[in-house]
């Protein structure tokens, strides 16, 4: 599971950086300049690497080649997010390179927009609300511009002449009724059918449930995580899975992984590590998911390697089902100094489990295994590139994570880049009530979110425990708005404990106010910013915060524990009642954990439907418009740092050499040049 940042770009504004690591970071990077370009809705930053000189040579060898396995994965991410991606992406791509017509006419230039969203979201619809994006330039234009270039540079199958290919992609890109989203969650509709992701083909959603539903055996206590690592497609009348590994479908993106894999494998720290690559290893080459569940519970247990990585089909947000994981990799090495904070928190787990308010029916009588940490990261891949989380919590298998425990992190060089970039943006004068508020934002919010994130990722996702008999998978399609929130909300509740003074975490108990109001502000009202108007909220995260907010609204309106008031024609987010609404959170953590705890998906649905899915249309359209004149970039993302290696003349390594000069076309061109390791069509 994933933590992505909390408030909309917003975010992080005007914070002053008071962590660990970012301290650290701050005195190391004064001049480091983190932004890149910006464009559409997107602003593309950079991130530094601070400790990566000071690891062994070994370490980073051991990065360097993990990071290579990293890259190599990238087209199959475009493959999943649609079956067009691939072949639209090489298209755009040769037209930018080899366009010798007026690169500042109108509609080239929004080609070169419409390719830097495609290399953005890996494929056409928007990597957040999942929408097709609506491209600036004309169809003919592009038939133009394809048929002006060295046609040896297009992605035309056998024998297909360029006319064709128009045929085959313009209605993707142009059409707005066709694959108009990747993920479509409407409540009634076939999900399936209507989405444009790749993870199906020519199955309803009703024939793919029942597909998994007849492989589900009720009584397995170790189940492995059915249809992760395949696409489900029907074909002569049959529906059969096609696993992704070598020899099968990705095989020669898979294959290319396990080249750098089993080189890492050489220099691994540990042979615990060592074990872990290479049952990483023997889950592409075979495909099998009990190998797949061997290989996260040896990832889970090793604890003691500094380096570390994610590598492979991980998250399942992109599937309206909820089954088929996107691939996507991340390679880090763990900040000792910043690690400390997480370290307190996760000793004492069994403390928060204990006195949560949550039914003891549900909760855990022992809290396994949950560890934590801060880490520093190297280079992000497929589904974390170039948009990515700030805090993972893995594995997602429920067994494994309730026997062996997770591995929970923060990134910690990450959020340092998001909240350099974003000082004195603007953004909280616009949006926070008065000074009072500002003032404790600027003084606690970088900490309390810290904080926040840490409590949801260690604690909020490994507590609590579904009763017996109870089918992880019971919420279905709310099952990861319902999860997202019950982390969050155990995060919310916490953060506002006297334990957390006491353990010397929070210098106060004014600092978790911080916390509240930018949290009920981005649930209420600015997290809207992401939203197009007329549209309503889909993205799990999104609704979970808006699901929050709206309901400790509604429930303490008797009282005017929040409110929303008018100040010269704009509204506010009012809190009046810090007390109370600390008790409404424990309320809602409560009967959230019961929904999870019970399976009651009746109650999943209503609180989805009732407080997370809808927004307020004139309240929408103050928000965007007073987001509009602060010109900024409601999403951002990353370009990765450029590793060398130095070699001997025997081509050892003896040194490897990290580099942040490269801009966002460069390294998605060169990306597109060395890593492109799929065909055009799969
Ligand atoms: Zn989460």
């Amino acid at each position: 599971m994933k933590k992505q940042i909390i408030v909309a770009a917003a975010a992080l504004t005007m914070l002053t950086a008071c962590g660990g690591s970012a301290t650290q970071a701050t005195k190391e990077t004064d001049k480091f300049d983190y932004t890149v370009e910006q464009f559409a809705d997107l602003q593309i930053l950079r991130y530094r690497v601070p400790g990566f000189e000071e690891l062994s040579l070994q370490q980073k060898e051991l990065i360097y080649y993990l990071t290579e396995a990293a890259l190599q994965g990238r087209d199959i991410l475009f493959d999943q997010n649609g079956k067009y991606n691939l072949v639209i992406r090489r298209a755009l791509e040769a037209v930018y390179t080899g366009y010798k017509g007026d690169r500042d006419n109108a509609d080239f230039q929004a080609l070169e927009v419409y390719l830097k969203r495609v290399w953005f979201s890996n494929g056409i619809h928007h990597h957040y609300g999942s929408e097709k994006f609506v491209p600036g330039f004309s169809q003919e234009f592009f038939r133009q511009a394809l048929q002006s270039i060295d046609a040896s540079a297009l992605p035309l199958a056998e024998g297909e002449t360029i006319d064709q290919l128009c045929d085959e992609i313009f209605p993707v890109i142009f059409d707005p009724k066709v694959m108009p989203k990747r993920v479509n969650q409407a409540d009634g509709q076939d999900l399936i059918l209507t989405s444009a992701c790749n993870y199906y083909d020519g199955v309803t959603q009703e024939e793919a449930e029942a597909f998994y539903g007849a492989m589900k055996d009720p009584k397995d206590e170790t189940p492995v995580s059915y249809g992760l690592n395949s696409r489900l497609v029907k074909e002569n009348g049959k529906i059969e899975e096609k696993v992704w590994k070598a020899g099968g479908l990705y095989g020669s993106a898979i294959e290319k992984i396990i080249y750098w894999l089993k080189k890492a494998e050489q220099v691994a720290e540990t042979p615990e590590q060592k074990a872990v690559i290479g049952k990483l290893i023997a889950f592409y080459e075979t495909g099998d998911l009990k190998t797949f569940d061997e290989y996260a519970i040896l990832w889970v247990k090793d604890l003691n390697s500094r380096v570390d990585f994610v590598n492979g089909f991980t998250e399942t947000y992109g599937d309206p089902l909820g089954l088929k994981a996107s691939w996507e990799a991340l390679v880090n090495f763990k900040d000792l100094e910043a690690t400390h904070r997480t370290e307190v928190i996760s000793g004492n787990a069994q403390w928060f489990e204990d006195h949560s308010p949550v039914d003891k029916r549900f909760k855990k009588e022992q809290v396994k295994g949950v560890s934590a940490k801060v880490i520093t990261a190297a280079i992000l891949g497929g589904d974390l590139y170039p948009s990515t989380a700030i805090g993972i919590n893995l594995p997602n298998a429920n067994w494994i994570r309730s026997t062996y425990g997770s591995k929970s992190v923060t990134i910690g060089n990450i959020t340092d880049a998001y909240n350099k970039a974003a000082h004195g943006n603007g953004f909280n004068e616009e949006f926070v009530y008065s000074d009072v508020e500002l003032k404790r934002i600027d003084r606690y919010a970088d900490l309390t979110d810290n904080l926040h994130t840490d409590l949801h990722e260690c604690l909020g996702h490994g507590s609590g425990k579904l009763l017996p008999g109870v089918d992880p998978d019971a919420l279905k399609a709310y099952g990861s708005t319902i999860e997202e929130a019950r982390a969050d909300l155990f995060g919310l509740y916490y953060v506002a404990d006297p334990k957390l003074v006491e353990l010397g975490l929070l210098p106060d108990m004014e600092a978790y106010k911080a916390q509240y109001y930018t949290y009920l502000m981005n649930g209420l009202m600015t997290q809207l910013v992401r939203i197009e108007p007329g549209n309503s909220i889909e993205e799990a995260h999104m609704r979970n915060r808006q699901l929050i907010a709206r309901w400790v609204y509604e429930k303490g309106a008797a009282d005017k524990v929040v409110e929303l008031v008018k100040k010269e024609g704009k509204t506010y987010v009012v809190i009046n009642d810090y007390g109370k609404l600390r008790a409404l959170f424990g309320d809602l953590l409560a009967e959230i954990q019961r929904v999870k705890s019970t399976g009651d998906f009746a109650a999943a649905r209503d609180l989805v439907e009732n407080y997370a899915v809808k927004v307020d249309p004139a309240l929408h359209a103050e928000v965007l418009e007073r987001y509009k004149k602060l010109n900024l970039a409601p999403y951002k993302g990353f370009v990765n740092p450029k590793y060398e290696a130095v070699t001997d003349s025997e081509g050892r390594i003896t040194d490897v050499k990290v580099s942040y000069e490269e801009g966002y076309a460069e390294q998605m061109l060169r990306y597109a040049k060395d890593y492109s390791t799929l065909p055009d069509r799969n």
